[in-house]
């Protein structure tokens, strides 16, 4: 078994790593907030005062943080992590981040003698909980042959999408076209409801029709039709707005920098903006639905 260090203890790190201490192996915990890193020292793990202390003699790291720029202030920089971890080291580092991030983080690993894949995750805090995430691989792949074993505890499905970075542009197109499909499911659910059907047969009807999709079978945006869905525990949990906010910012950002069209990305992008603008930020984003939910005057 092995010595794993993990850092970021949010809605996808926490479940994460309680399924590696359920395989068995040691992990040594830390995340900004106290009570997250107190979830997995309940269930095991060992608490590390700092990033820097987590590391320390440990055979693999694995992050789990929010955007570029807690990666790369995390593992760059005089005080960064890599001027600490132990050259043959390999980090799984499973946020999803901007490719170019990544790449600038992996060359800094290559430099340092550290073995790093990019490894962001599909699947949702469900998949994190019942260990069935897809892994969306950027590196080498030697470097994805040693993680395998460790991926494989934590999800179902691996891919390895191409060299460094290349996980990230994989997830990023995969996160534009779920940003488009929850606002498309939720306009879909509020025009029925505005013309009286009931949001529960709707949303049935769909699931076995040509508009059915990952929303509409493990998601559903309308409070009540899913009962371990985000929206029946008032937006609670699962994946912020601001989280994929981030992630449409990161799609028009790689369009930009290759010329490609994203019209619909765009224009998710401009929901979820004015939807976190007003004050839903930290909902999760299938709470989009509230933007189309009429109020009677
Ligand atoms: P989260 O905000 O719930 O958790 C992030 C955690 O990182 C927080 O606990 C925060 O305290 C911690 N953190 C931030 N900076 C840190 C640092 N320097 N050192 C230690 N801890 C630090 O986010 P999440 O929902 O767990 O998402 C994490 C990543 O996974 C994001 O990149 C997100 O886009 C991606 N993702 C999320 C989902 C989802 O459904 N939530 C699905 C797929 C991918």
């Amino acid at each position: 078994m092995s010595r794993i260090a993990f850092i970021g203890l949010g809605n996808m790190g926490s479940p994460m790593a309680q399924n590696l201490l359920k395989a068995g192996h040691e992990l040594r915990v830390f995340d900004l907030v106290p009570a997250a890193v107190q979830t997995l020292t309940q269930a095991g793990a060992q608490a590390a005062a700092s990033a820097l202390e987590a590391v320390k003699d440990v055979d693999v790291v694995i992050s789990m943080l929010p955007a570029s720029k807690h990666v790369e202030g995390l593992y760059l920089g005089d005080s960064g992590l890599l001027q600490h971890i132990a050259s043959g080291t390999l980090v799984l580092e499973c946020s999803t981040i901007a490719p170019e991030s990544a790449r600038k983080v992996a060359q800094a690993a290559r430099d340092k003698g550290v073995r790093m894949i990019d490894a962001p995750v599909s699947g949702g805090t469900g998949g994190a909980v019942a260990g069935t995430l897809t892994f969306i691989v950027g590196g080498e792949p030697a470097d994805l042959e040693a993680a395998r074993g460790y991926l494989e505890k934590m999800g179902k499905n691996i891919f390895h999408a191409g060299g460094a970075g290349a996980g990230q542009v994989a997830k990023i197109c995969n996160n534009m076209l779920l940003g488009i499909l929850m606002a498309g499911t939720s306009e879909a659910l509020a025009l029925g409801a505005a013309n009286g059907l009931d949001p529960k047969v709707l949303s049935d009807i769909i699931a076995k029709s040509s508009g059915r999709n990952w929303a509409t079978e493990l998601y559903n945006p309308w409070p009540g039709v899913m009962d371990h869905a985000p929206a029946s525990k008032q937006y609670a949990g699962g994946f912020g707005v601001d989280l994929m906010l981030k992630d449409l910012g990161l799609a028009a950002e790689s369009a930009l920098h290759a010329r490609a069209s994203v019209p619909l990305g765009e224009l998710a992008r401009n929901l979820y903006s004015l939807h976190s603008a007003q004050g839903h930020g930290g909902l999760d984003f299938s709470s989009i639905l509230k933007l189309y939910q009429a109020k009677q005057v």
